[in-house]
């Protein structure tokens, strides 16, 4: 039976890019439902400037609590958190708390990297750098987000070359894990299995993770693409939270539900229980006043 993480992005990805902000105790119930559920990977959040990114303000206070939860339940031992460090400053204020795993974020097109993060896409790398050294020093996983894989809003579709080429740059700066996204959720099934066959033939495929959109429902469908090459860390988020603000019309990250709904589907083990998230759904949609775009979690799964 095949094993397969999922990461659960909500908490970051997804929320940061929602115009509803929640408070950091409405945030630590969903991570508490969230890993009551079974989920084992959840990335917290980001320590990145609250007046540009208010969603992720109190991040370090999230992160408090949710070790303090986890040191007192011992059946969640096996829980690892995430948080976004976008440069040294960030990994200054995420190092004492203990993450088990920070995040880096590239773009694999210039254009989005300017408009996104403000800098060319080497700039970015170079910030890299000294937050590995620190976080390897501290036995510290590091994850890799490389974004716009298949399709940029700016310059269109991506050469996979350029996108093979930073994945090699970033394993060779000792990234332990490169999440390759679908940032406005563009990408083909066909784009996936070419770009993963060509990405497994010089690196470990668990080293891969997909990062898939739903923006134009093929999210799924190019998670299958990539599960049958062997690709088995999927970033999905609780709903389907998210969006991308440089892309009009991105939907956001695909929903964890539907994700697991696929994975029960192939008999892989996940270890994560669908209906306790639905009820999370809806109870995240209550606090945003709107009805979470999960189609699991809308028409649940069978009673009979
Ligand atoms: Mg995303």
């Amino acid at each position: 039976m095949s094993q397969v993480q999922i990461v659960e992005v909500g908490l970051r990805d997804g929320l940061q890019n929602e115009s509803v902000h929640l408070s950091v105790d409405q945030r630590f119930e969903i991570l508490k439902s969230l890993a009551h559920a079974g989920l084992k990977r959840i990335e917290v959040g980001a320590f990145v400037r609250s007046d540009k990114v208010p969603q992720m303000a109190g991040t370090a206070e999230l992160l408090e609590l949710a070790q303090k939860f986890k040191k007192e339940n011992k059946k969640f031992r096996d829980l690892k958190y995430s948080v976004l460090v976008p440069n040294l400053r960030g990994w200054e204020e995420a190092e004492n708390l203990n993450p088990d795993e920070v995040a880096l974020f590239a773009s694999s097109t210039e254009s989005f990297s300017q408009k996104n993060i403000n800098c060319s896409i080497q700039e970015s790398l170079e910030r890299f750098a000294p937050v590995i050294a620190k976080a390897k020093k501290k036995k510290i996983k590091v994850r890799g987000y490389l974004s716009v894989c298949f399709g940029c809003p700016f310059e269109g579709k991506v050469p996979e070359k350029n996108v093979i080429k930073l994945v090699d740059q970033m394993f060779k700066m000792k990234v332990d894990e490169v999440s390759i996204g679908d940032t406005i959720g563009v990408a083909d099934a066909g784009q996936v299995k070419s770009l993963f066959k060509k990405l497994k033939n010089k690196h470990p495929i668990k080293k891969l993770a997909g990062h898939f959109h739903d923006t134009r429902g093929q999210a799924l469908v190019n998670i299958m693409a990539a599960y049958d090459l062997g690709v088995r860390i999927f970033d999905s988020s609780i709903g389907g939270l998210g969006g991308c603000p440089y892309a009009p019309g991105a939907t956001g990250n695909v929903s964890t539900e539907n994700v697991l709904y696929l994975m029960n589907g192939l008999k892989a083990k996940t270890g994560v229980e669908i209906q306790p998230l639905i009820e999370l759904n809806h109870q995240i949609g209550n606090w945003m006043s709107k009805s979470l775009p999960s189609q699991v979690s809308r028409a649940g799964l069978l009673k009979v």
